[in-house]
């Protein structure tokens, strides 16, 4: 018989896909890793999984403890997932842009999610940061994971999505291209990279426009879970060889072109992270291999950018293309 003791043991180890249209006319081979494909539906269950085990061997995280965590949705799914099964319960602190979709999910996995204004400095009370700080001082047994502090997050793509992209492309990988939130998907990964390749790997960072990681001061953006308004300790300063700033609306466009041409039906991260991808490959050859890291699946935003009211709300779209007729409800 062919089974896993627990869905969690499937995290990691997910495809290289090849992308066929968005990329005609461009010479270099490129490649999605779909990270959608993890059990949890994103990218961070792998940061979840090493962040939990750490704390468990510090014991910083006890039996029966609460884990509580300012997440954008994803890191909470990968929390929620593995606390699961190792019985621990969770509470989650959400900035109020994060979809209701992408909340409810944390819901659905039993925890309890807790929503505050994105519109206040993260120095306010009632900033994510600080609030998620109050809950961990007044919940007996809490451990807060801190994705933007925990050398696990980084580690965990060191010891996973670095050494899997080296063998998928047999070392034949030229550039590697995320985008950035905490940084730990590029600093682990770039890091790895760098060291197997003595050096040849390059690293890119695609960025939203108005983020700081590209020049900005934290300028209010759409696309969900990448850029930031302050340095994260997870993000190596020295990863990058570039840094690529790309629109909301040019973000939105890609990731739409890749469910409809692509089969990928991907987040708005995804298509930043491909857009900033196909900048790069016109200026690359064809003996270059560019992977792209896709970090979670569409269906969280089926309200947001694949929705043309919403689109058109923000002018990303003309108004007269969604279809709708005079005295439809928008
Ligand atoms: N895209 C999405 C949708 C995310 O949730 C995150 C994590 N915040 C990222 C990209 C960026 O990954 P990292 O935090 O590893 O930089």
């Amino acid at each position: 018989m062919e089974y896993v003791e627990h869905v969690v043991d499937l995290v990691g180890n997910t495809p290289l896909v090849r992308l066929n249209s968005v990329t005609e006319g461009l010479s270099p081979l490129v490649l999605a890793k779909v990270e959608y494909l993890n059990p949890g539906g994103s990218v961070k269950d792998r940061i979840a999984l090493r962040m939990i085990e750490a704390a468990e061997r510090s014991g910083e995280l006890r039996p029966g403890g609460t884990i509580v965590e300012p997440t954008s949705g994803n890191t909470g799914v990968g929390l929620a997932m593995v606390a699961q099964r190792k019985g621990y319960k969770c509470v989650f602190v959400c900035p109020d842009k994060v979809s209701e979709d992408k909340r409810n999910v944390l819901k659905a996995y039993g925890a309890q999610v807790v929503v505050c204004p994105t519109a206040v400095p993260p120095e306010h009370p009632d900033s994510y940061y600080n609030v998620s700080d109050r809950l961990v001082r007044e919940i007996p047994g809490a451990w807060k994971p801190n994705q933007y502090a925990n050398p696990e997050n980084p580690a965990s793509h060191y010891h996973s999505t670095g050494p899997e992209l080296w063998r998928q492309t047999e070392g034949r990988i030229t550039h590697f291209v995320a985008g950035v939130g905490t940084g730990g998907t590029i600093s682990g990964t770039g890091r790895y990279l760098k060291e197997a390749s003595e050096g040849r790997v390059k690293i890119i960072g695609a960025d939203p426009e108005g983020s700081v990681y590209s020049g900005g001061t934290g300028r209010p953006y759409l696309v969900e879970g990448v850029g930031e308004d302050f340095w994260p300790d997870t993000y190596s300063r020295t990863i990058c060889d570039e840094i690529i700033a790309v629109s909301d609306a040019r973000s939105f466009e890609i990731t739409r072109r890749l469910a409809r041409e692509e089969g990928l039906l991907v987040g708005g991260s995804c298509g930043m992270a491909v857009a900033a991808t196909l900048e790069l490959a016109k200026r690359c050859g064809p003996d270059d291999v560019i992977v792209v890291l896709l970090p979670d699946g569409g269906r969280g935003y089926l309200s947001k950018v694949f929705n043309d009211s919403w689109m058109a709300a923000f002018g990303f779209l003309p108004p007269d293309s969604t279809g709708a007729t005079v005295g439809d409800v928008l």
